[in-house]
């Protein structure tokens, strides 16, 4: 591998390496899920080109920013009682008709590439690098659910039963799902959430984050022309107060939620309140994720994961690394070179190519990232400040804690904390890590199979990651998901995912 400094000095490079981007390649192929597509996806050196068309392409696009209005109360009623009258007709629609429409629409985001390129660099500020893995995750969660859905949906399945009777187990749509998707990923986990839902047959009513609702217009949109009927998808935009009235509606059949562990149980509440039927809650909540990184790592290997898995889309994935610890005898010689790799990274205009860093989603996210770092700054030994221009921009910052219990809370942005350990007192670094009570991502650095296999073997976390960086799940391949605090499951872009959306029906006929 090369080390990271000298990848960081040639950030066009950086942009296009395989693992930046696993998920992310140009001209977006139509194929579906060829596993060596995986990780071997990027651009490769060679392709400069096809990098230079995209860029013109995304300068020349166009999208659309007029507002969107947020939906009155009474316009999201009317939205559950449209899509109970549309689901009749959608969850009889044959599953391979459900699936061929989700696969058009997969089409569609790749032909429309540079467009939707540069309405998430308008509207969520993410770089070209996020920008383009976004829209392949979104068109890898529409083609991955239709291949589940054909084969989950698209026949019952036969029971074994004695002579005289057939048996058979058939999955349906539940009825309204209600999909409540972040800013953060306001293409990819809009769309999965709501492809996943109508895959299974349910009709739906979206309400994307308050700070993105153009993508999810043109989202919706997409998938109508694709071929999903108006009456089976509906789209409510507004802030929580409209999620909350959503939830709380008498009519409504499943929720999906991504978003924060708060806002998680908030609705759970809603939803247990509730006279009638048991209504079921998807949730994909937050983390305080952690890596643990031995004497035995290497350390350009190190500092290039912990740079990619704590600063890249400025900090702000559910998946993304907060809690470095690293083993002492190791730990000056690593942290010199983490602070050496984000030295390099460039913080600015997300539609520069250049940009590794890019903003933060608003003013109210800033201020509280400042104050984070404000009280670092008092409690805890300060080893890196990166610079960060003026407007919506936090720069990576990197502080060294005593104890893992001062970070307290999960903080959304560019800052890692970093721990340090003696190899006799692992076990406390991995009490700190259950302390959390969260369990999204894990990532562990270390060339003993004996202390990986520990690890794993002993930490309830969601998805981990050995000696490789710790974000950027790639759809069917790294089925995404945590536990405990970090949500329900079951993992987006996983095989069991869409069972969820779903109810069993199990018919026995005496023959
Ligand atoms: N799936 C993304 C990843 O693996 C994170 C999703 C999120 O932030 O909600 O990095």
């Amino acid at each position: 591998r090369v080390p990271v400094t000298a990848l960081l000095k040639r950030p066009v490079d950086l942009i296009v390496r395989p693992d930046h981007a696993h998920h992310a390649k140009i001209p977006l192929p139509g194929d579906l899920f060829a596993p060596e597509r995986h990780n071997s996806g990027g651009i490769e050196f060679g392709e400069r080109a096809a990098l230079d068309r995209l860029l013109t392409e995304v300068k020349a696009a166009t999208p659309d920013l007029k507002p969107v209005a947020d939906a009155t109360p009474e316009q999201a009623g009317a939205a559950i009682a449209a899509a109970r009258a549309g689901f009749a007709g959608w969850s009889r629609t044959p599953a391979a008709t459900r699936a061929a429409a989700l696969e058009h629409a997969a089409h569609l985001l790749e032909s429309r590439n540079a467009h939707f390129i540069a309405l998430l660099q308008a509207e969520d500020g993410k770089t070209l690098d996020d920008a383009l893995s976004e829209v392949r995750e979104a068109a890898d969660f529409c083609r991955y659910y239709a291949a589940q859905g054909r084969k989950l949906f698209g026949s019952e399945t036969p029971m074994p039963g004695p002579t005289g009777e057939s048996n058979a187990l058939a999955l349906r749509g539940r009825g309204v799902f209600i999909a409540i998707s972040p800013w953060n990923f306001p293409l990819a986990i809009f769309l999965g959430q709501v492809t996943a839902a109508l895959m299974a047959g349910n009709s739906v009513v979206a309400k994307p984050a308050e700070q993105t609702p153009r993508i999810a217009r043109e989202a919706v949109a997409l998938l109508h022309e694709a071929g999903i009927p108006k009456a089976a998808l509906h789209l409510v935009t507004g802030d929580g107060r409209t999620g909350a009235a959503l939830t709380a509606h008498p009519d409504i059949a499943g929720v999906v939620f991504t978003g924060s562990t708060d806002v998680a149980r908030h609705i759970n509440r809603t939803l247990a309140a509730k006279d009638g039927s048991i209504v079921p809650l998807i949730a994909e909540t937050g983390g305080i994720n952690a890596m643990i990184a031995d004497a035995t790592a290497l350390p350009e290997q190190v500092a290039d994961d912990v740079v990619t898995s704590a600063f890249r889309s400025a900090g702000q994935r559910c998946s993304a690394l907060r809690l470095l610890f690293v083993q002492e005898d190791v730990a000056d010689r690593m942290i010199e070179m983490i602070a050496g790799a984000a030295r390099e990274l460039r913080i600015g205009d997300p539609s520069e190519v250049a940009t590794h860093v890019g903003p933060v989603i608003d003013a109210e996210a800033k201020q509280r990232l400042d104050a984070h770092i404000a009280r670092m700054k008092t409690e805890a030994r300060l080893h890196f400040a990166g610079t960060a221009p003026e407007g919506c921009f936090v720069a990576p910052h990197i502080f060294e804690l005593r104890d893992a219990s001062q970070l307290g809370e999960e903080v959304f942005g560019p800052i890692l904390h970093v721990v340090r350990y003696r190899a006799e007192t692992l076990a406390r670094v991995l009490q700190a890590i259950e302390r959390t009570g969260y369990g999204l991502t894990l990532g562990i650095h270390s060339r003993i199979d004996d202390t990986v296999e520990a690890i794993i073997d002993r930490i309830q976390v969601g998805n981990i990651y050995v000696n490789r960086n710790m974000i950027g799940a790639v759809v069917g391949v790294q089925p995404f998901g945590g536990n405990g605090l970090s949500g329900t499951g079951p993992k987006a872009g996983g095989p069991h995912y869409l069972t969820r959306f779903a109810t069993e029906q199990t018919v026995t006929i005496n023959t």
